[in-house]
């Protein structure tokens, strides 16, 4: 058999794990929030914090889709055009056309040149976020924040970069075989690094301070059957209002964080719902399979890149022979950014069921649907959400269930456990 015949075999294996995966570890039984509960639930909220909320969402989306769209515009001119090509080529010239300098300083250009496009829609939502009190670190902190971002993704980038191309210089062949196992290694190390190396770049984390909550929320833990190591808290004031807590880590890198503004904002029966959903990721070992699947599909991109990557049109489209030469790298970007585009509504809803499901094991791990709903409540006016927002939206890209939906899933577990 050709490589090209192992490279479909190999994606139809990849493509049956991922489904298998997702069938066996993404719940397919959405816990009841019926619908009437929803509108309820809408009514009690105070109707000036449901209109803010709805006007702050409605101020942020011109420039978060038009973000979307420009950004899909340069890609598409960069990697469907000779334009991204000639581009690595220029910045490789200084360096006699190196391929490394070609590989690594050219990609880098590439995805510089999409970020500074967009950069006035970054700064545009931070003019939304200042003016609406959300953000509190200023420009400055802002530009700060950007800068460090922008070091980190040209560390990782360089090192993803620099190996790529040094594979498929050594194994012109079978590269894609190889670049699939490398970046499925890189999702599932990044989830381990990323917490250790990179959030303290952000922010700063401190154990939670003992005390009757700290105890309460370790006990819980303990009670939950879920190893944690810690509960520590972020410094997210110094960037925003906004209240959130999350798991992250595999093994022993997990931790649950919660930031200091959740701490100062909520009680601490919510923030006890709040550390009881996180618990409830841990549990279900929501990383884990998170990690997993993104592995898989990280591996499946590459092998459908090289497979993409022998289609004539798509080659002289962008101006390259080969779908290996760093010059075609623009090419590559261009697909992802599309395919990005493509799967959110999946991804969307993969990330609803499993966030719906940490709820309920809150609710359980609780019995507290009080606390909970009031958790909701207090979540979505710090945070400015629109607690019911338009269907297409939430359909495209809600990461979780809506505010109202949260609400009447406690409201529907506190009819069931009356019973
Ligand atoms: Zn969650």
């Amino acid at each position: 058999m050709t490589p090209r015949g192992w490279a479909l075999l190999t994606l139809a294996g990849l493509t049956v794990a991922l489904l298998v995966t997702a069938a066996l570890f993404i719940p397919w039984h959405r816990p009841p929030a019926p619908r009437a509960d929803q509108l309820a639930a809408l009514r009690d909220l105070p109707a000036e914090q449901v209109a803010k909320g709805r006007e702050f969402r409605a101020a942020l989306r011109p420039g978060s889709y038009a973000a979307l769209a420009v950004g899909l515009l340069i890609a598409v001119a960069l990697g469907l055009t000779p334009l991204g090509s000639r581009l690595v080529e220029l910045v490789g010239r200084p360096f006699g056309g190196h391929w490394i300098a070609q590989a690594v300083l050219g990609g880098l250009a590439v995805v510089l040149v999409a970020d500074l496009l967009t950069l006035p829609f970054a700064a545009w939502r931070q003019s939304v976020l200042t003016r609406y009190g959300l953000s509190t670190n200023g420009w400055n902190g802002w530009a700060v924040d950007l800068l460090k971002s922008y070091a980190v993704s040209a560390v990782i980038g360089a090192v993803a970069l620099f190996g790529f191309y040094t594979v498929i210089r050594l194994a012109p062949r079978w590269w894609w075989a190889f670049g699939a196992a490398g970046a499925a290694l890189l999702v599932v190390l990044l989830s381990f690094v990323l917490p250790v190396l990179v959030e303290p770049v952000f922010n700063k984390f401190t154990p939670m301070e003992q005390g009757a909550l700290r105890t309460e929320l370790m006990s819980m833990a303990a009670r939950d059957g879920v190893p944690v190591r810690d509960v520590l808290v972020a410094d997210a004031s110094r960037r925003t209002r906004a209240v959130n807590a999350y798991v992250s880590g595999l093994g022993p890198t997990r931790r649950v964080v919660v930031y200091d503004t959740l701490l100062s904002e909520a009680t601490p029966a919510e923030v006890t719902a709040v550390v009881a959903h996180e618990l409830g990721h841990a549990k279900d070992s929501d990383v884990t399979v998170g990690t997993l699947t993104g592995a898989l599909g990280a591996a499946a991109a590459v092998v459908a890149l090289y497979l993409l990557g022998s289609w004539g049109l798509l080659l002289r489209l962008a101006g390259v022979d080969s779908v290996a030469h760093p010059r075609a790298f623009p090419l590559l970007i261009a697909l992802v950014t599309v395919a990005g585009l493509v799967t959110t509504p999946v991804q969307a809803l993969l990330s609803r069921r499993v966030e719906a499901r940490a709820d309920a094991h809150a609710l359980a791990l609780t019995g507290d649907p009080v606390a909970f709903e009031s958790m909701q409540r207090r979540l979505g006016s710090v945070n400015l959400g629109d607690p019911d927002p338009p269907r297409w939206e939430y359909l495209y890209s809600a990461s979780h269930p809506s505010t109202v939906e949260r609400m009447a899933a406690a409201r529907a577990y506190a009819r069931e456990t009356a019973r």
